[in-house]
């Protein structure tokens, strides 16, 4: 499998440390479970921030050190997690599929996340209409199956998608399967067309 699109270092970086809310993390998983370019990277930022901890003299921890322990064990308990060897696919604990037009279906992912967040499963069709959007945050994604185009570029299973601010794009299913991705979504979706509204409202947990 060639894979084309990567999270950036910032994404890698706030994923090692932790710092990613647990359904954002779960998209770069889907991307890290395939690409081992990227499990290094994070490997190697692992270790990083793991000596930085350890490097810190007597005197500079402060009340804070806790905290910042207990947020390392939850890492390496998310990195336990991830040893789990099963697909991501299986693990996801998934609501009910709702379909929302022929050939186009949203699932919820279970996973703890801000009350504006959504992340979900959502397969579309070859040939169905793209969900036009715009975000007022930040979107992550990873192709599962299948493989869609938009004006970034070819985007295959395994391959990961970062969308910013006000970014308007739309997405075209491309080959003869459906498109099988995992997103997770900041802030309101304004999408554009009935079928992009839909898809983010049955998203919501
Ligand atoms: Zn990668």
């Amino acid at each position: 499998m060639s894979l084309r699109h990567h999270p950036s270092d910032d994404i890698l970086t706030a994923y090692a440390s932790g710092a990613l809310e647990a359904g954002f993390g779960l998209v770069v998983g889907a991307h890290l479970e395939v690409c081992a370019t990227c499990r290094a990277r994070v490997g190697t930022f692992e270790a990083v921030s793991g000596a930085a901890l350890k490097s810190l003299p007597d005197a500079e921890i402060g009340a804070d050190a806790l905290s910042n322990v207990l947020a390392r064990l939850e890492t390496q308990a998310g990195a336990s997690d991830r040893q789990d060897t099963r697909p991501l696919l299986e693990r996801l604990s998934l609501k009910p599929k709702k379909w929302i037009a022929p050939g186009v279906w949203v699932a919820a992912v279970n996973t703890p996340h801000a009350k504006d967040n959504r992340v979900y499963l959502l397969s579309v069709a070859p040939g169905m209409p793209a969900a036009r959007h715009e975000h007022s945050g930040a979107e992550f994604c990873t192709v599962l199956k299948g493989a869609f185009r938009d004006e970034v570029g070819l985007f295959q299973a395994g391959d990961f998608a970062a969308a910013d601010d006000n970014l308007c794009h739309l997405p075209v299913v491309e080959g003869d399967e459906p498109c099988l991705c995992l997103f997770a979504t900041e802030g309101r979706l304004k999408a554009q067309g009935l079928l992009g509204r839909l898809a983010f409202a049955y998203a919501d947990v």
